[in-house]
């Protein structure tokens, strides 16, 4: 049997990477030296403090924004460089509905064929029902709550079965108990799309639940990592409510509690 040759089984390779920020007249260091590499198909959840410089992470894992150094290198190149990227705050077209918006996601495929178009309108239906916006389809953007906004956000990546996931805490604006239902259906979904998903939260138990790999890092500067923790159990969770009561999550909480005192 051939060797799986390792480009193909990583899809995000960051090389000494560095990034300053140039605020005031100050600089500050975000990053420096960091090297990271994200396998094809896993869910990493990046995981920080407030301001340690997680969005900024993302962004440069998208390739949104350019390092001052080192290199992001995408292996997506085979697979129409579909990739996605879910901002904190949600990027809607004001002048299109919740529907148009998350229409989008289809609109901008490029190997669209039958099958895909046919069961399009039909899957983004079933979409607004699953992540609870059923009956606000035809509301504007400056008609509905942040969280709501965000939805739409997630729906229209989804839509575009991305390859590469990009997310920056896409239900921070959404009360506990909704998130929790919305943590499980979203985990399902990458799951079904079997995409390469980098997942930003400050909420440890978000992470446990998503994540097969969850990174912490610090606030120092230049920000570090400071745990890199698998998740053997990540399968087994498949119920964001079930999943907390068991002895395997409250282990893995513990651990990460220990990291980011
Ligand atoms: P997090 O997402 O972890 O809350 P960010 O990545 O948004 O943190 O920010 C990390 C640091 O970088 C913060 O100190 C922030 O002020 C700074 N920063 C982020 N984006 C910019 C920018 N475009 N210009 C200047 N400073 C920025
Ligand atoms: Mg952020």
């Amino acid at each position: 049997m051939c060797p799986l040759n390792p480009i193909d089984t990583i899809d995000i390779t960051v090389d000494d990477l560095a990034k300053s920020y140039s605020n005031g007249g100050q600089t500050e260091q975000i990053f420096k030296d960091l090297q990271l590499e994200i396998k094809k198909k896993s869910f990493v959840a990046i995981l920080g403090p407030s301001g340690c410089g997680k969005s900024t992470l993302l962004r440069l894992l998208s390739q949104a924004e350019t390092p001052d150094q080192g290199t992001v290198k995408l292996n997506d190149a085979h697979r129409n460089n579909r990739r996605a990227h879910i901002e904190q705050k949600p990027a809607l077209l004001p002048w299109r509905t919740a529907l148009q918006n998350a229409y989008i996601g289809g609109e901008i495929r490029i190997d669209q064929d039958k099958k895909f178009r046919e069961n399009y309108a039909k899957n983004l239906k079933e979409a607004f029902q699953e992540f609870h916006l059923k009956g606000y389809e035809n509301y504007y953007p400056s008609q509905l709550s942040g969280g709501m906004q965000q939805r739409v956000a997630v729906i229209r990546a989804l839509q575009s079965e991305p390859a590469i996931l990009f997310c920056d805490e896409p239900f921070s604006a959404i009360d506990f108990v909704t998130r929790l239902e919305l943590d499980t259906v979203f985990k399902q979904k990458c799951r079904d799309l079997t995409c390469t998903t980098v997942f930003v939260t400050h909420n440890i138990d978000e992470a446990i639940f998503l994540a097969d790999r969850i990174i912490v890092f610090n606030k120092e500067r230049p920000c570090r990592i400071v745990a890199d923790i698998p998740n053997p159990h990540w399968r087994n969770f498949t119920d964001a409510v079930k999943s907390r009561l068991t002895p395997e999550f409250n282990a893995l909480f513990e651990k990460i509690w220990g990291y980011l005192q």
